[in-house]
C-alpha cells in the first residue's frame, strides 16, 4: 500500500472509531434519558416501575419534580425522534439493534401509558397492543365447553363440575405450616436443575416473604445486586402443583434469573442503564411472564416434574400420592381454559360486562372458585390487558424456543438463556 492510500485508510478508521464513539455517547444519553422517563411516568402510576436499581437520586429527583404527563409525553416524542436519528455504530451486531429496536417500542408502550393516565380509554385489544406488543387471540364459549365437558366426565358425582373439581383439588392442598418447607425443596429443585445450564453471578441470591391482602399470588421484587425479593400471597389455598409453577416462575429460571442476567449481562458488562429500570405495563413484561411460565417446562418437562413431586414434593407436603396421576391429567385440562380469563377480562374492560358478571366468567370458564375469581377481577381491575401476558407470552415463547431449538432439551436451555439475556420485544418472537 502506498502511504498516501495508507493515511487515508488510517484516517477512515478513525473516522469510523469517532462515529462508534459518538455512537456510544448518544445511546448512552439515550438510555439514562429513558431511565428517567420511565420513573417520572412511575410518580403518576404506583404500579409502573416495577423494579429500579439505578442512581437512587433519579428516583428522588422525578418524585420532587413530579412532572406533568403533557410534557413527558413531549418529551418522549422528541426522545423517539432523536433515536430514529441515532445511526447503529458501524460493525453493530444483533444485540444492538434489538436493543435500538426495544428501546423505541418500550418508549412507545409509555406514551401508551401516558395516554391512559390521561383519561383516554383503550379498549382491551388496543390497549395490550399498545403497551404490550402483542393481542390476544379470541376464543368462544364453544371452545371452553368442550373442555369442560371433558372435565365433567373425568370428575363423576354429585354437585356442580365446579364443586367437584374443587373438592377433588383439596385434597391436593399444601397444609399452610408447611407451605415454607415445600417452597424451599421446590426452589432448591428449581435453582440446582437451572445451574447446571446457566452460568449464573455467584453472590445472587432471594428472600422469600409470605403476604395476605394481594390481587396476585406471587410477585417478584427485583432489587439489583442480584437480590430478588419473592413474595408468596397466602390468602387462598396453595396446591401441591403451585410450587413448582411458583418456585419456577418467580425464581428459577424464570424472573429472578431474567433479571439478573439483564443486569450481568446488559447493565454490567455493556452497561445498558435503560435495564436498571423496569416499567411494568411494557413490551417487557410479555417476555418476563412468557419465559417465567415457559421456564417451568424447560427446568421440569412432564416426567421429571411428576417425578420430583412425586418423590419431593409431596412427602414435603405430607400428602398422599394417591391419585397423583389423575390430578395431574385434570389439571392440564383446566390449563387448556387459561383463555377463558383473558375473554373475560376483554368484555369487562370493554365495558360489556360488569365486574360480578365478569366473575362469574372466570368461575364458569375457568373454573376458578368464587373468592380466586373475585381475585382475579381485583387483578383485572390492577393490571387491565397485562393477563395476557401469562398465557399468550407463555405461548408466544414456546414457539419461538421450539422452532429455534426443536424438542432437544438442551437446546431448549440455551435458546432460552439466549432470550432472557437479550432485548427481545414480543412481536421480535414472531419472526
Ligand atoms: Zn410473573
Amino acid at each position: 500500500m502506498k502511504r498516501r492510500q495508507r493515511a487515508a485508510a488510517g484516517l477512515a478508521a478513525a473516522c469510523l472509531l469517532a462515529v462508534a464513539m459518538t455512537c456510544a455517547a448518544q445511546m448512552s444519553n439515550l438510555s439514562e434519558r429513558y431511565v428517567k422517563l420511565v420513573l417520572a411516568v412511575g410518580v403518576h402510576d404506583a404500579d409502573y416501575v416495577d423494579a429500579y436499581y439505578g442512581p437512587p437520586e433519579w428516583r428522588t429527583q422525578a418524585a420532587e419534580q413530579r412532572r406533568g404527563l403533557a410534557e413527558l409525553d413531549a418529551d418522549a416524542t422528541a426522545w423517539l425522534r432523536e433515536l430514529a436519528d441515532e445511526l447503529l455504530s458501524p460493525g453493530a451486531g444483533e444485540l444492538e439493534r434489538l436493543r435500538h429496536r426495544y428501546l423505541a417500542t418500550q418508549i412507545e408502550s409509555l406514551r401508551a401509558r401516558i395516554k391512559m393516565l390521561r383519561g383516554e380509554r383503550l379498549t382491551f385489544d388496543e390497549e395490550s397492543r399498545a403497551l404490550y406488543d402483542a393481542v390476544a387471540p379470541v376464543h368462544t364459549e364453544q371452545e371452553f365447553q368442550a373442555v369442560l365437558r371433558e372435565l365433567d366426565a373425568r370428575l363423576p358425582g354429585s354437585g356442580t363440575l365446579l364443586e367437584r373439581y374443587q373438592a377433588f383439588r383439596d385434597r391436593f392442598e399444601i397444609p399452610k405450616d408447611r407451605l415454607d418447607a415445600v417452597f424451599a425443596a421446590a426452589i432448591e429443585g428449581c435453582r440446582a436443575r437451572t445451574l447446571e445450564h446457566i452460568a449464573l453471578p455467584p453472590t445472587e441470591s432471594f428472600t422469600i416473604e409470605y403476604v395476605t391482602g394481594k390481587t396476585w399470588s406471587g410477585y417478584n421484587w427485583y432489587q439489583g445486586n442480584y437480590k430478588s425479593l419473592i413474595q408468596i400471597n397466602t390468602d387462598l389455598p396453595i396446591y401441591i402443583d403451585r410450587a413448582i409453577d411458583l418456585a419456577c416462575h418467580e425464581g428459577y429460571p424464570g424472573h429472578h434469573v431474567y433479571n439478573v442476567l439483564l443486569e450481568q449481562h446488559l447493565v454490567s458488562e455493556r452497561g445498558w442503564q435503560e435495564f436498571t429500570v423496569y416499567p411494568l405495563f411494557s413490551p417487557q413484561s410479555l417476555i418476563a411472564e412468557g419465559t417465567a411460565n415457559y421456564g417451568i417446562k424447560v427446568a421440569f418437562p412432564d416426567a421429571e416434574r411428576r417425578r420430583f413431586e412425586r418423590e419431593v414434593l409431596f412427602p414435603a407436603a405430607g400428602l398422599s400420592t394417591a391419585g397423583v396421576d389423575e390430578y395431574y391429567d385434570v389439571m392440564e385440562l383446566v390449563d387448556k381454559l387459561s383463555y377463558a380469563g383473558n375473554e373475560a377480562a376483554r368484555r369487562y374492560r370493554d365495558g360489556k360486562i360488569d365486574s360480578s358478571a365478569a366473575a362469574k366468567w372466570i368461575e364458569t370458564y375457568a373454573l376458578y372458585a368464587p373468592e380466586r375469581a373475585a381475585q382475579r377481577v381485583r387483578f383485572i381491575d390492577q393490571y387491565g390487558a397485562y393477563v395476557i401476558n401469562y398465557n399468550l407470552g407463555k405461548d408466544l415463547v414456546a414457539s419461538y424456543i421450539e422452532r429455534h431449538a426443536g424438542a432437544d432439551p438442551e437446546r431448549r436451555w440455551s435458546e432460552f438463556a439466549k432470550l432472557i439475556s437479550s432485548p427481545r420485544l414480543p412481536s421480535g418472537l414472531k419472526e
